[in-house]
């Protein structure tokens, strides 16, 4: 299953509640042709996470379907979405190891080479090499070793080598210097290349280069189309 994916996202009519009382998503019919880059903005609350934490499948839809390739994700076997499907959270999640471990998470095989390479494309090498041991640098899960700008990078990094055909990004609001916010935006621009993604947008700049912007309220979509086109 789902061995040839394209990437193509299909919501049909989907609702979720995480209560059973209120609802989070009230009928999202969205489709997501394969390749395309889609913002999801909206206020808070509005449902943003809880799209992406249904394509994941972290939660299932409460009513409706998803579909990847007009396959519902709901008879997929779980580690065969996870090999197709790549999140990248707002947190980004940092474990204690090296940086050359952190990187590989989700790709276990890959050589120490692919590592790097995955870390040159999106621009994260130049520091890591600055770093007391390189590659070999122990970080702590809430060590701050790290800056904001730099978790990002190496999480950009980790999902280069995972290589999803679908990249759900629930991008950071924590507030970043000029010179690192043009490094993200390149670094990103490495990582969506080929892919789905679907981007949880706070950076207007994230939202200017997407193909499509929906915006959602209160777990609804109420606009859709390009930046021009809004
Ligand atoms: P933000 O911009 O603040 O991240 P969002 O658009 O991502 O907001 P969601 O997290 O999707 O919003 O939340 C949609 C609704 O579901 C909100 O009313 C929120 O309070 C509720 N909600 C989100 N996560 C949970 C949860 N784990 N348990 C219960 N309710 C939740
Ligand atoms: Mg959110």
């Amino acid at each position: 299953e789902l061995e040839d994916v394209r990437g193509n996202i299909t919501f049909k009519k989907v609702e979720f509640s995480y209560d059973g009382k209120r609802k989070a998503l009230n009928g999202i019919d969205l489709t997501i042709n394969a390749g395309a880059t889609v913002a999801l903005v909206g206020h808070t609350g509005s449902g943003k996470s809880t799209i992406a934490n249904l394509i994941c499948r972290f939660y299932d839809a409460t009513a409706g379907t998803i579909e990847i390739d007009d396959i519902p994700i709901k008879d997929l076997k779980l580690d065969s979405l996870r090999q197709k499907v790549s999140i990248v959270l707002q947190d980004t999640f940092i474990f204690s190891g090296t940086i050359m471990e952190n990187i590989r998470f989700g790709r276990p095989d890959a050589t120490d080479d692919e590592v790097e390479h995955a870390a040159e494309a999106v621009g994260a090498h130049l520091f890591i090499n600055k770093l007391k041991d390189g590659y070999h640098t122990e970080v702590e899960e809430r060590g701050n070793v790290l800056s904001v700008g730099e978790r990002q990078l190496l999480s950009f990094a980790r999902a280069l080598l995972a290589d999803p055909r679908i990249l759900i990004l629930d991008e950071a609001t924590a507030s970043i210097d000029t010179e690192t916010e043009v490094n993200i935006q390149k670094a990103l621009k490495t990582l969506l290349a080929g892919r789905t993604a679907i981007i949880v947008a706070h950076r207007l700049s994230t939202i200017r280069e997407s193909d499509t912007i929906i915006v959602l309220d209160h777990g609804n979509i109420v606009e859709q189309g390009s930046h021009d086109e809004l």
